[in-house]
């Protein structure tokens, strides 16, 4: 474990084991539907790579990049940075998130993609901090694992855009915020 995390929260392996419970259930619910994940950059990157290897059909995989943050505040409105080039009219798409915490970049995107016609919605995200939750009806279809409302690094997720390279979700220590 680094010196500037606090716990570890979810290993490596457990993210392995995670990966291949959602993709092998995605297989079941998606049979002879080839799904169309999309990623949200950058956080889902690491997981969206651990979850295809895992999920045993035909599917494709694009990525969006939606902001909702200003500077370090949330604005409350979502931007996208980013757009998929693969068409979404008809498809059964899989937003692949790293975490949901307030849930606002969910619904934009949810919002956006019925907006143009998708023919299914669905989000699969490695992480789900509920108590973050300040959008109603935000629920995400396959998740990884619940957490406490601490902020995480590790596995996609960063601090200042360092961090995502750790290969485990870990409580970044708060002694790293309070000597910037
Ligand atoms: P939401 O719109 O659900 O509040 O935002 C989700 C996004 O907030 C995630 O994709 C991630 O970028 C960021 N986020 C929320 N909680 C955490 C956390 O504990 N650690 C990190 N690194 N990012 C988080």
């Amino acid at each position: 474990m680094n010196d500037f995390i606090e716990e570890v929260l979810l290993t490596n392996e457990q993210i392995v084991e995670i990966a291949d419970k959602l993709g092998k259930q995605i297989t079941k619910d998606y049979e002879g539907k080839k799904p169309l994940l999309i990623g949200l950059l950058k956080g889902s990157v690491p997981f969206m790579a651990e979850l295809i290897k895992h999920i045993d059909m035909e599917m494709e995989m694009d990525f969006m990049q939606a902001t909702s943050y200003v500077g370090t505040h949330s604005s409350g409105t979502v931007t996208i940075t980013k757009d998929t080039n693969i068409p979404v009219k008809g498809r059964h798409v899989i937003i692949v998130e790293d975490i949901v915490d307030s849930g606002l970049t969910i619904r934009e995107v949810v919002n956006l993609l019925k907006d143009r016609h998708v023919a299914s919605v669905k989000v699969a995200t490695l992480l789900d901090k509920p108590d973050g939750r300040t959008v109603d009806n935000v629920f995400p279809d396959y998740v990884g694992q619940e957490i406490p409302g601490k902020f995480v690094v590790g596995f996609g997720l960063d601090y200042n855009d360092l961090y995502r390279n750790l290969p485990y979700v870990g409580v970044l220590k708060k002694s790293v915020y309070e000597k910037k």
